[in-house]
């Protein structure tokens, strides 16, 4: 159940559906599997899974089987991918719940074909320069070959992963690509769902597009470079806990880090490191209120933290945007990042469970 919060994330489902359609206009006739993984980066896993099954995405991506059967619970029934390396413990659930799942070595496939009697779906992971999982391609090949002669396995897609598309014309999507489709030509991946494609290679590399494409960061409106009529569907919004006049020559916070230069207006915004907002953006963040940007004032604690407001009014209860736009103003999730010293994807995830996820 869902009880009041003071801090929320906020979902707008309208634009986070004309990302979806507008990347179907740049794939053509290939497949849209949505990236879901890590609680949808950020998004919220069960109300993103729903907006993007009614809008018909083609299937789900998951890191893990925990997420895997977090979707079936929530009642989603298209087809979902684990991208991650399979444990030998998680098999059988895999089967259970009915998601497809990766083969990236012949270790694994072993593993599988010891433990399953009834059939598995099963994606082959081809390394074509990540390094991270996937077969190399002549073993994948050989590997192919082997799972259509055995009964446990119907071996519906073959993928790999870009290790650099966001940049255009880059010599190792290239050189990926190239690896990667030439291997798919050969008959055993006749009617093998192939794909390749991520954000990058949506938005760069057309050629990479296959049978199926996964992008996640641009689909939740973070491309790398703009696309027309994709945007960011995801605010970080509070309301402000406290409200208090201090003198100047005052400290303030942990470590008193910060000191005011004159009397000014303090108020208290209930979030902190322990819901995900690191504690990197301590004096350095701003926030939002009335659509005006105030600095963080000192260190930011596990619940919450303190903004200076000058002699600006605020009242208690008021909004406080902390990624996102409010009235004229934005803090865009770039320039969090930026801050924080990290990408977008990590602020994202990093936000935890303890904040509710409102989809409007
Ligand atoms: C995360 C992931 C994606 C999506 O990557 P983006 O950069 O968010 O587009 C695609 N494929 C695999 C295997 C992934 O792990």
């Amino acid at each position: 159940m869902q009880t009041a919060h003071p801090t929320w994330i906020e979902i707008d489902l309208k634009q986070f559906r004309q990302n979806m359609s507008r990347i179907r206009s740049m794939i053509g006739k290939s497949r849209f599997c949505l990236p879901v993984k890590a609680n949808a980066y950020g998004h919220g896993l069960a109300g993103i899974a729903k907006a993007a099954q009614e809008a018909g995405v083609d299937c789900l991506g998951v890191s893990c089987l925990q997420e895997g059967v977090q979707l079936r619970g929530a009642g989603i029934s298209i087809p979902i991918l684990v991208f991650g390396a399979i444990h030998e413990d998680q098999i059988e659930d895999l089967v259970k719940y009915d998601l497809e799942f990766s083969i990236s070595s012949s270790l694994k496939a072993d593993l599988v074909a010891k433990k399953l009697s009834r059939k598995c779906r099963v994606h082959l992971e081809v390394e074509t320069g990540m390094q991270r999982t996937g077969m190399r391609p002549q073993t994948a090949l050989a590997l192919a070959q082997h799972l259509k002669t055995m009964p446990c396995f119907d071996l519906v897609g073959v993928y790999s992963h870009l290790a650099t598309a966001d940049r255009k014309a880059d010599p190792v999507a290239i050189a990926q690509i190239q690896t990667f489709k030439a291997l798919i030509q050969h008959p055993v991946f006749h009617q093998v769902s192939a794909h390749l494609a991520n954000s990058g290679g949506v938005i760069h590399y057309p050629e990479s597009h296959l049978d199926m494409v996964r992008p996640g960061l641009m689909a939740y409106g973070y491309p790398s470079t703009p696309v027309e009529g994709i945007a960011p569907c995801f605010s970080l919004k509070s309301k402000i806990s406290y409200f208090k006049v201090v003198e100047a020559g005052v400290g303030i916070g942990y470590g008193h880090q910060y000191t005011t230069r004159q009397r000014t207006r303090v108020v208290t915004v209930p979030i902190g490191y322990g819901d995900g907002y690191r504690r990197a953006l301590s004096h350095r963040g701003s926030v939002l209120i009335r659509g005006k940007r105030f600095p963080i004032a000192g260190a930011i604690c596990m619940d919450q933290f303190m903004v200076d407001i000058g002699q600006h009014e605020a009242f208690v209860g008021e909004e406080v945007v902390l990624i996102g736009k409010q009235g004229h103003g934005e803090i865009p999730l770039t320039e969090i990042a930026a801050l924080c010293d990290t990408i977008p994807y990590e602020v994202l995830c990093l936000l935890n469970g303890r904040i509710p996820r409102i989809f409007i």
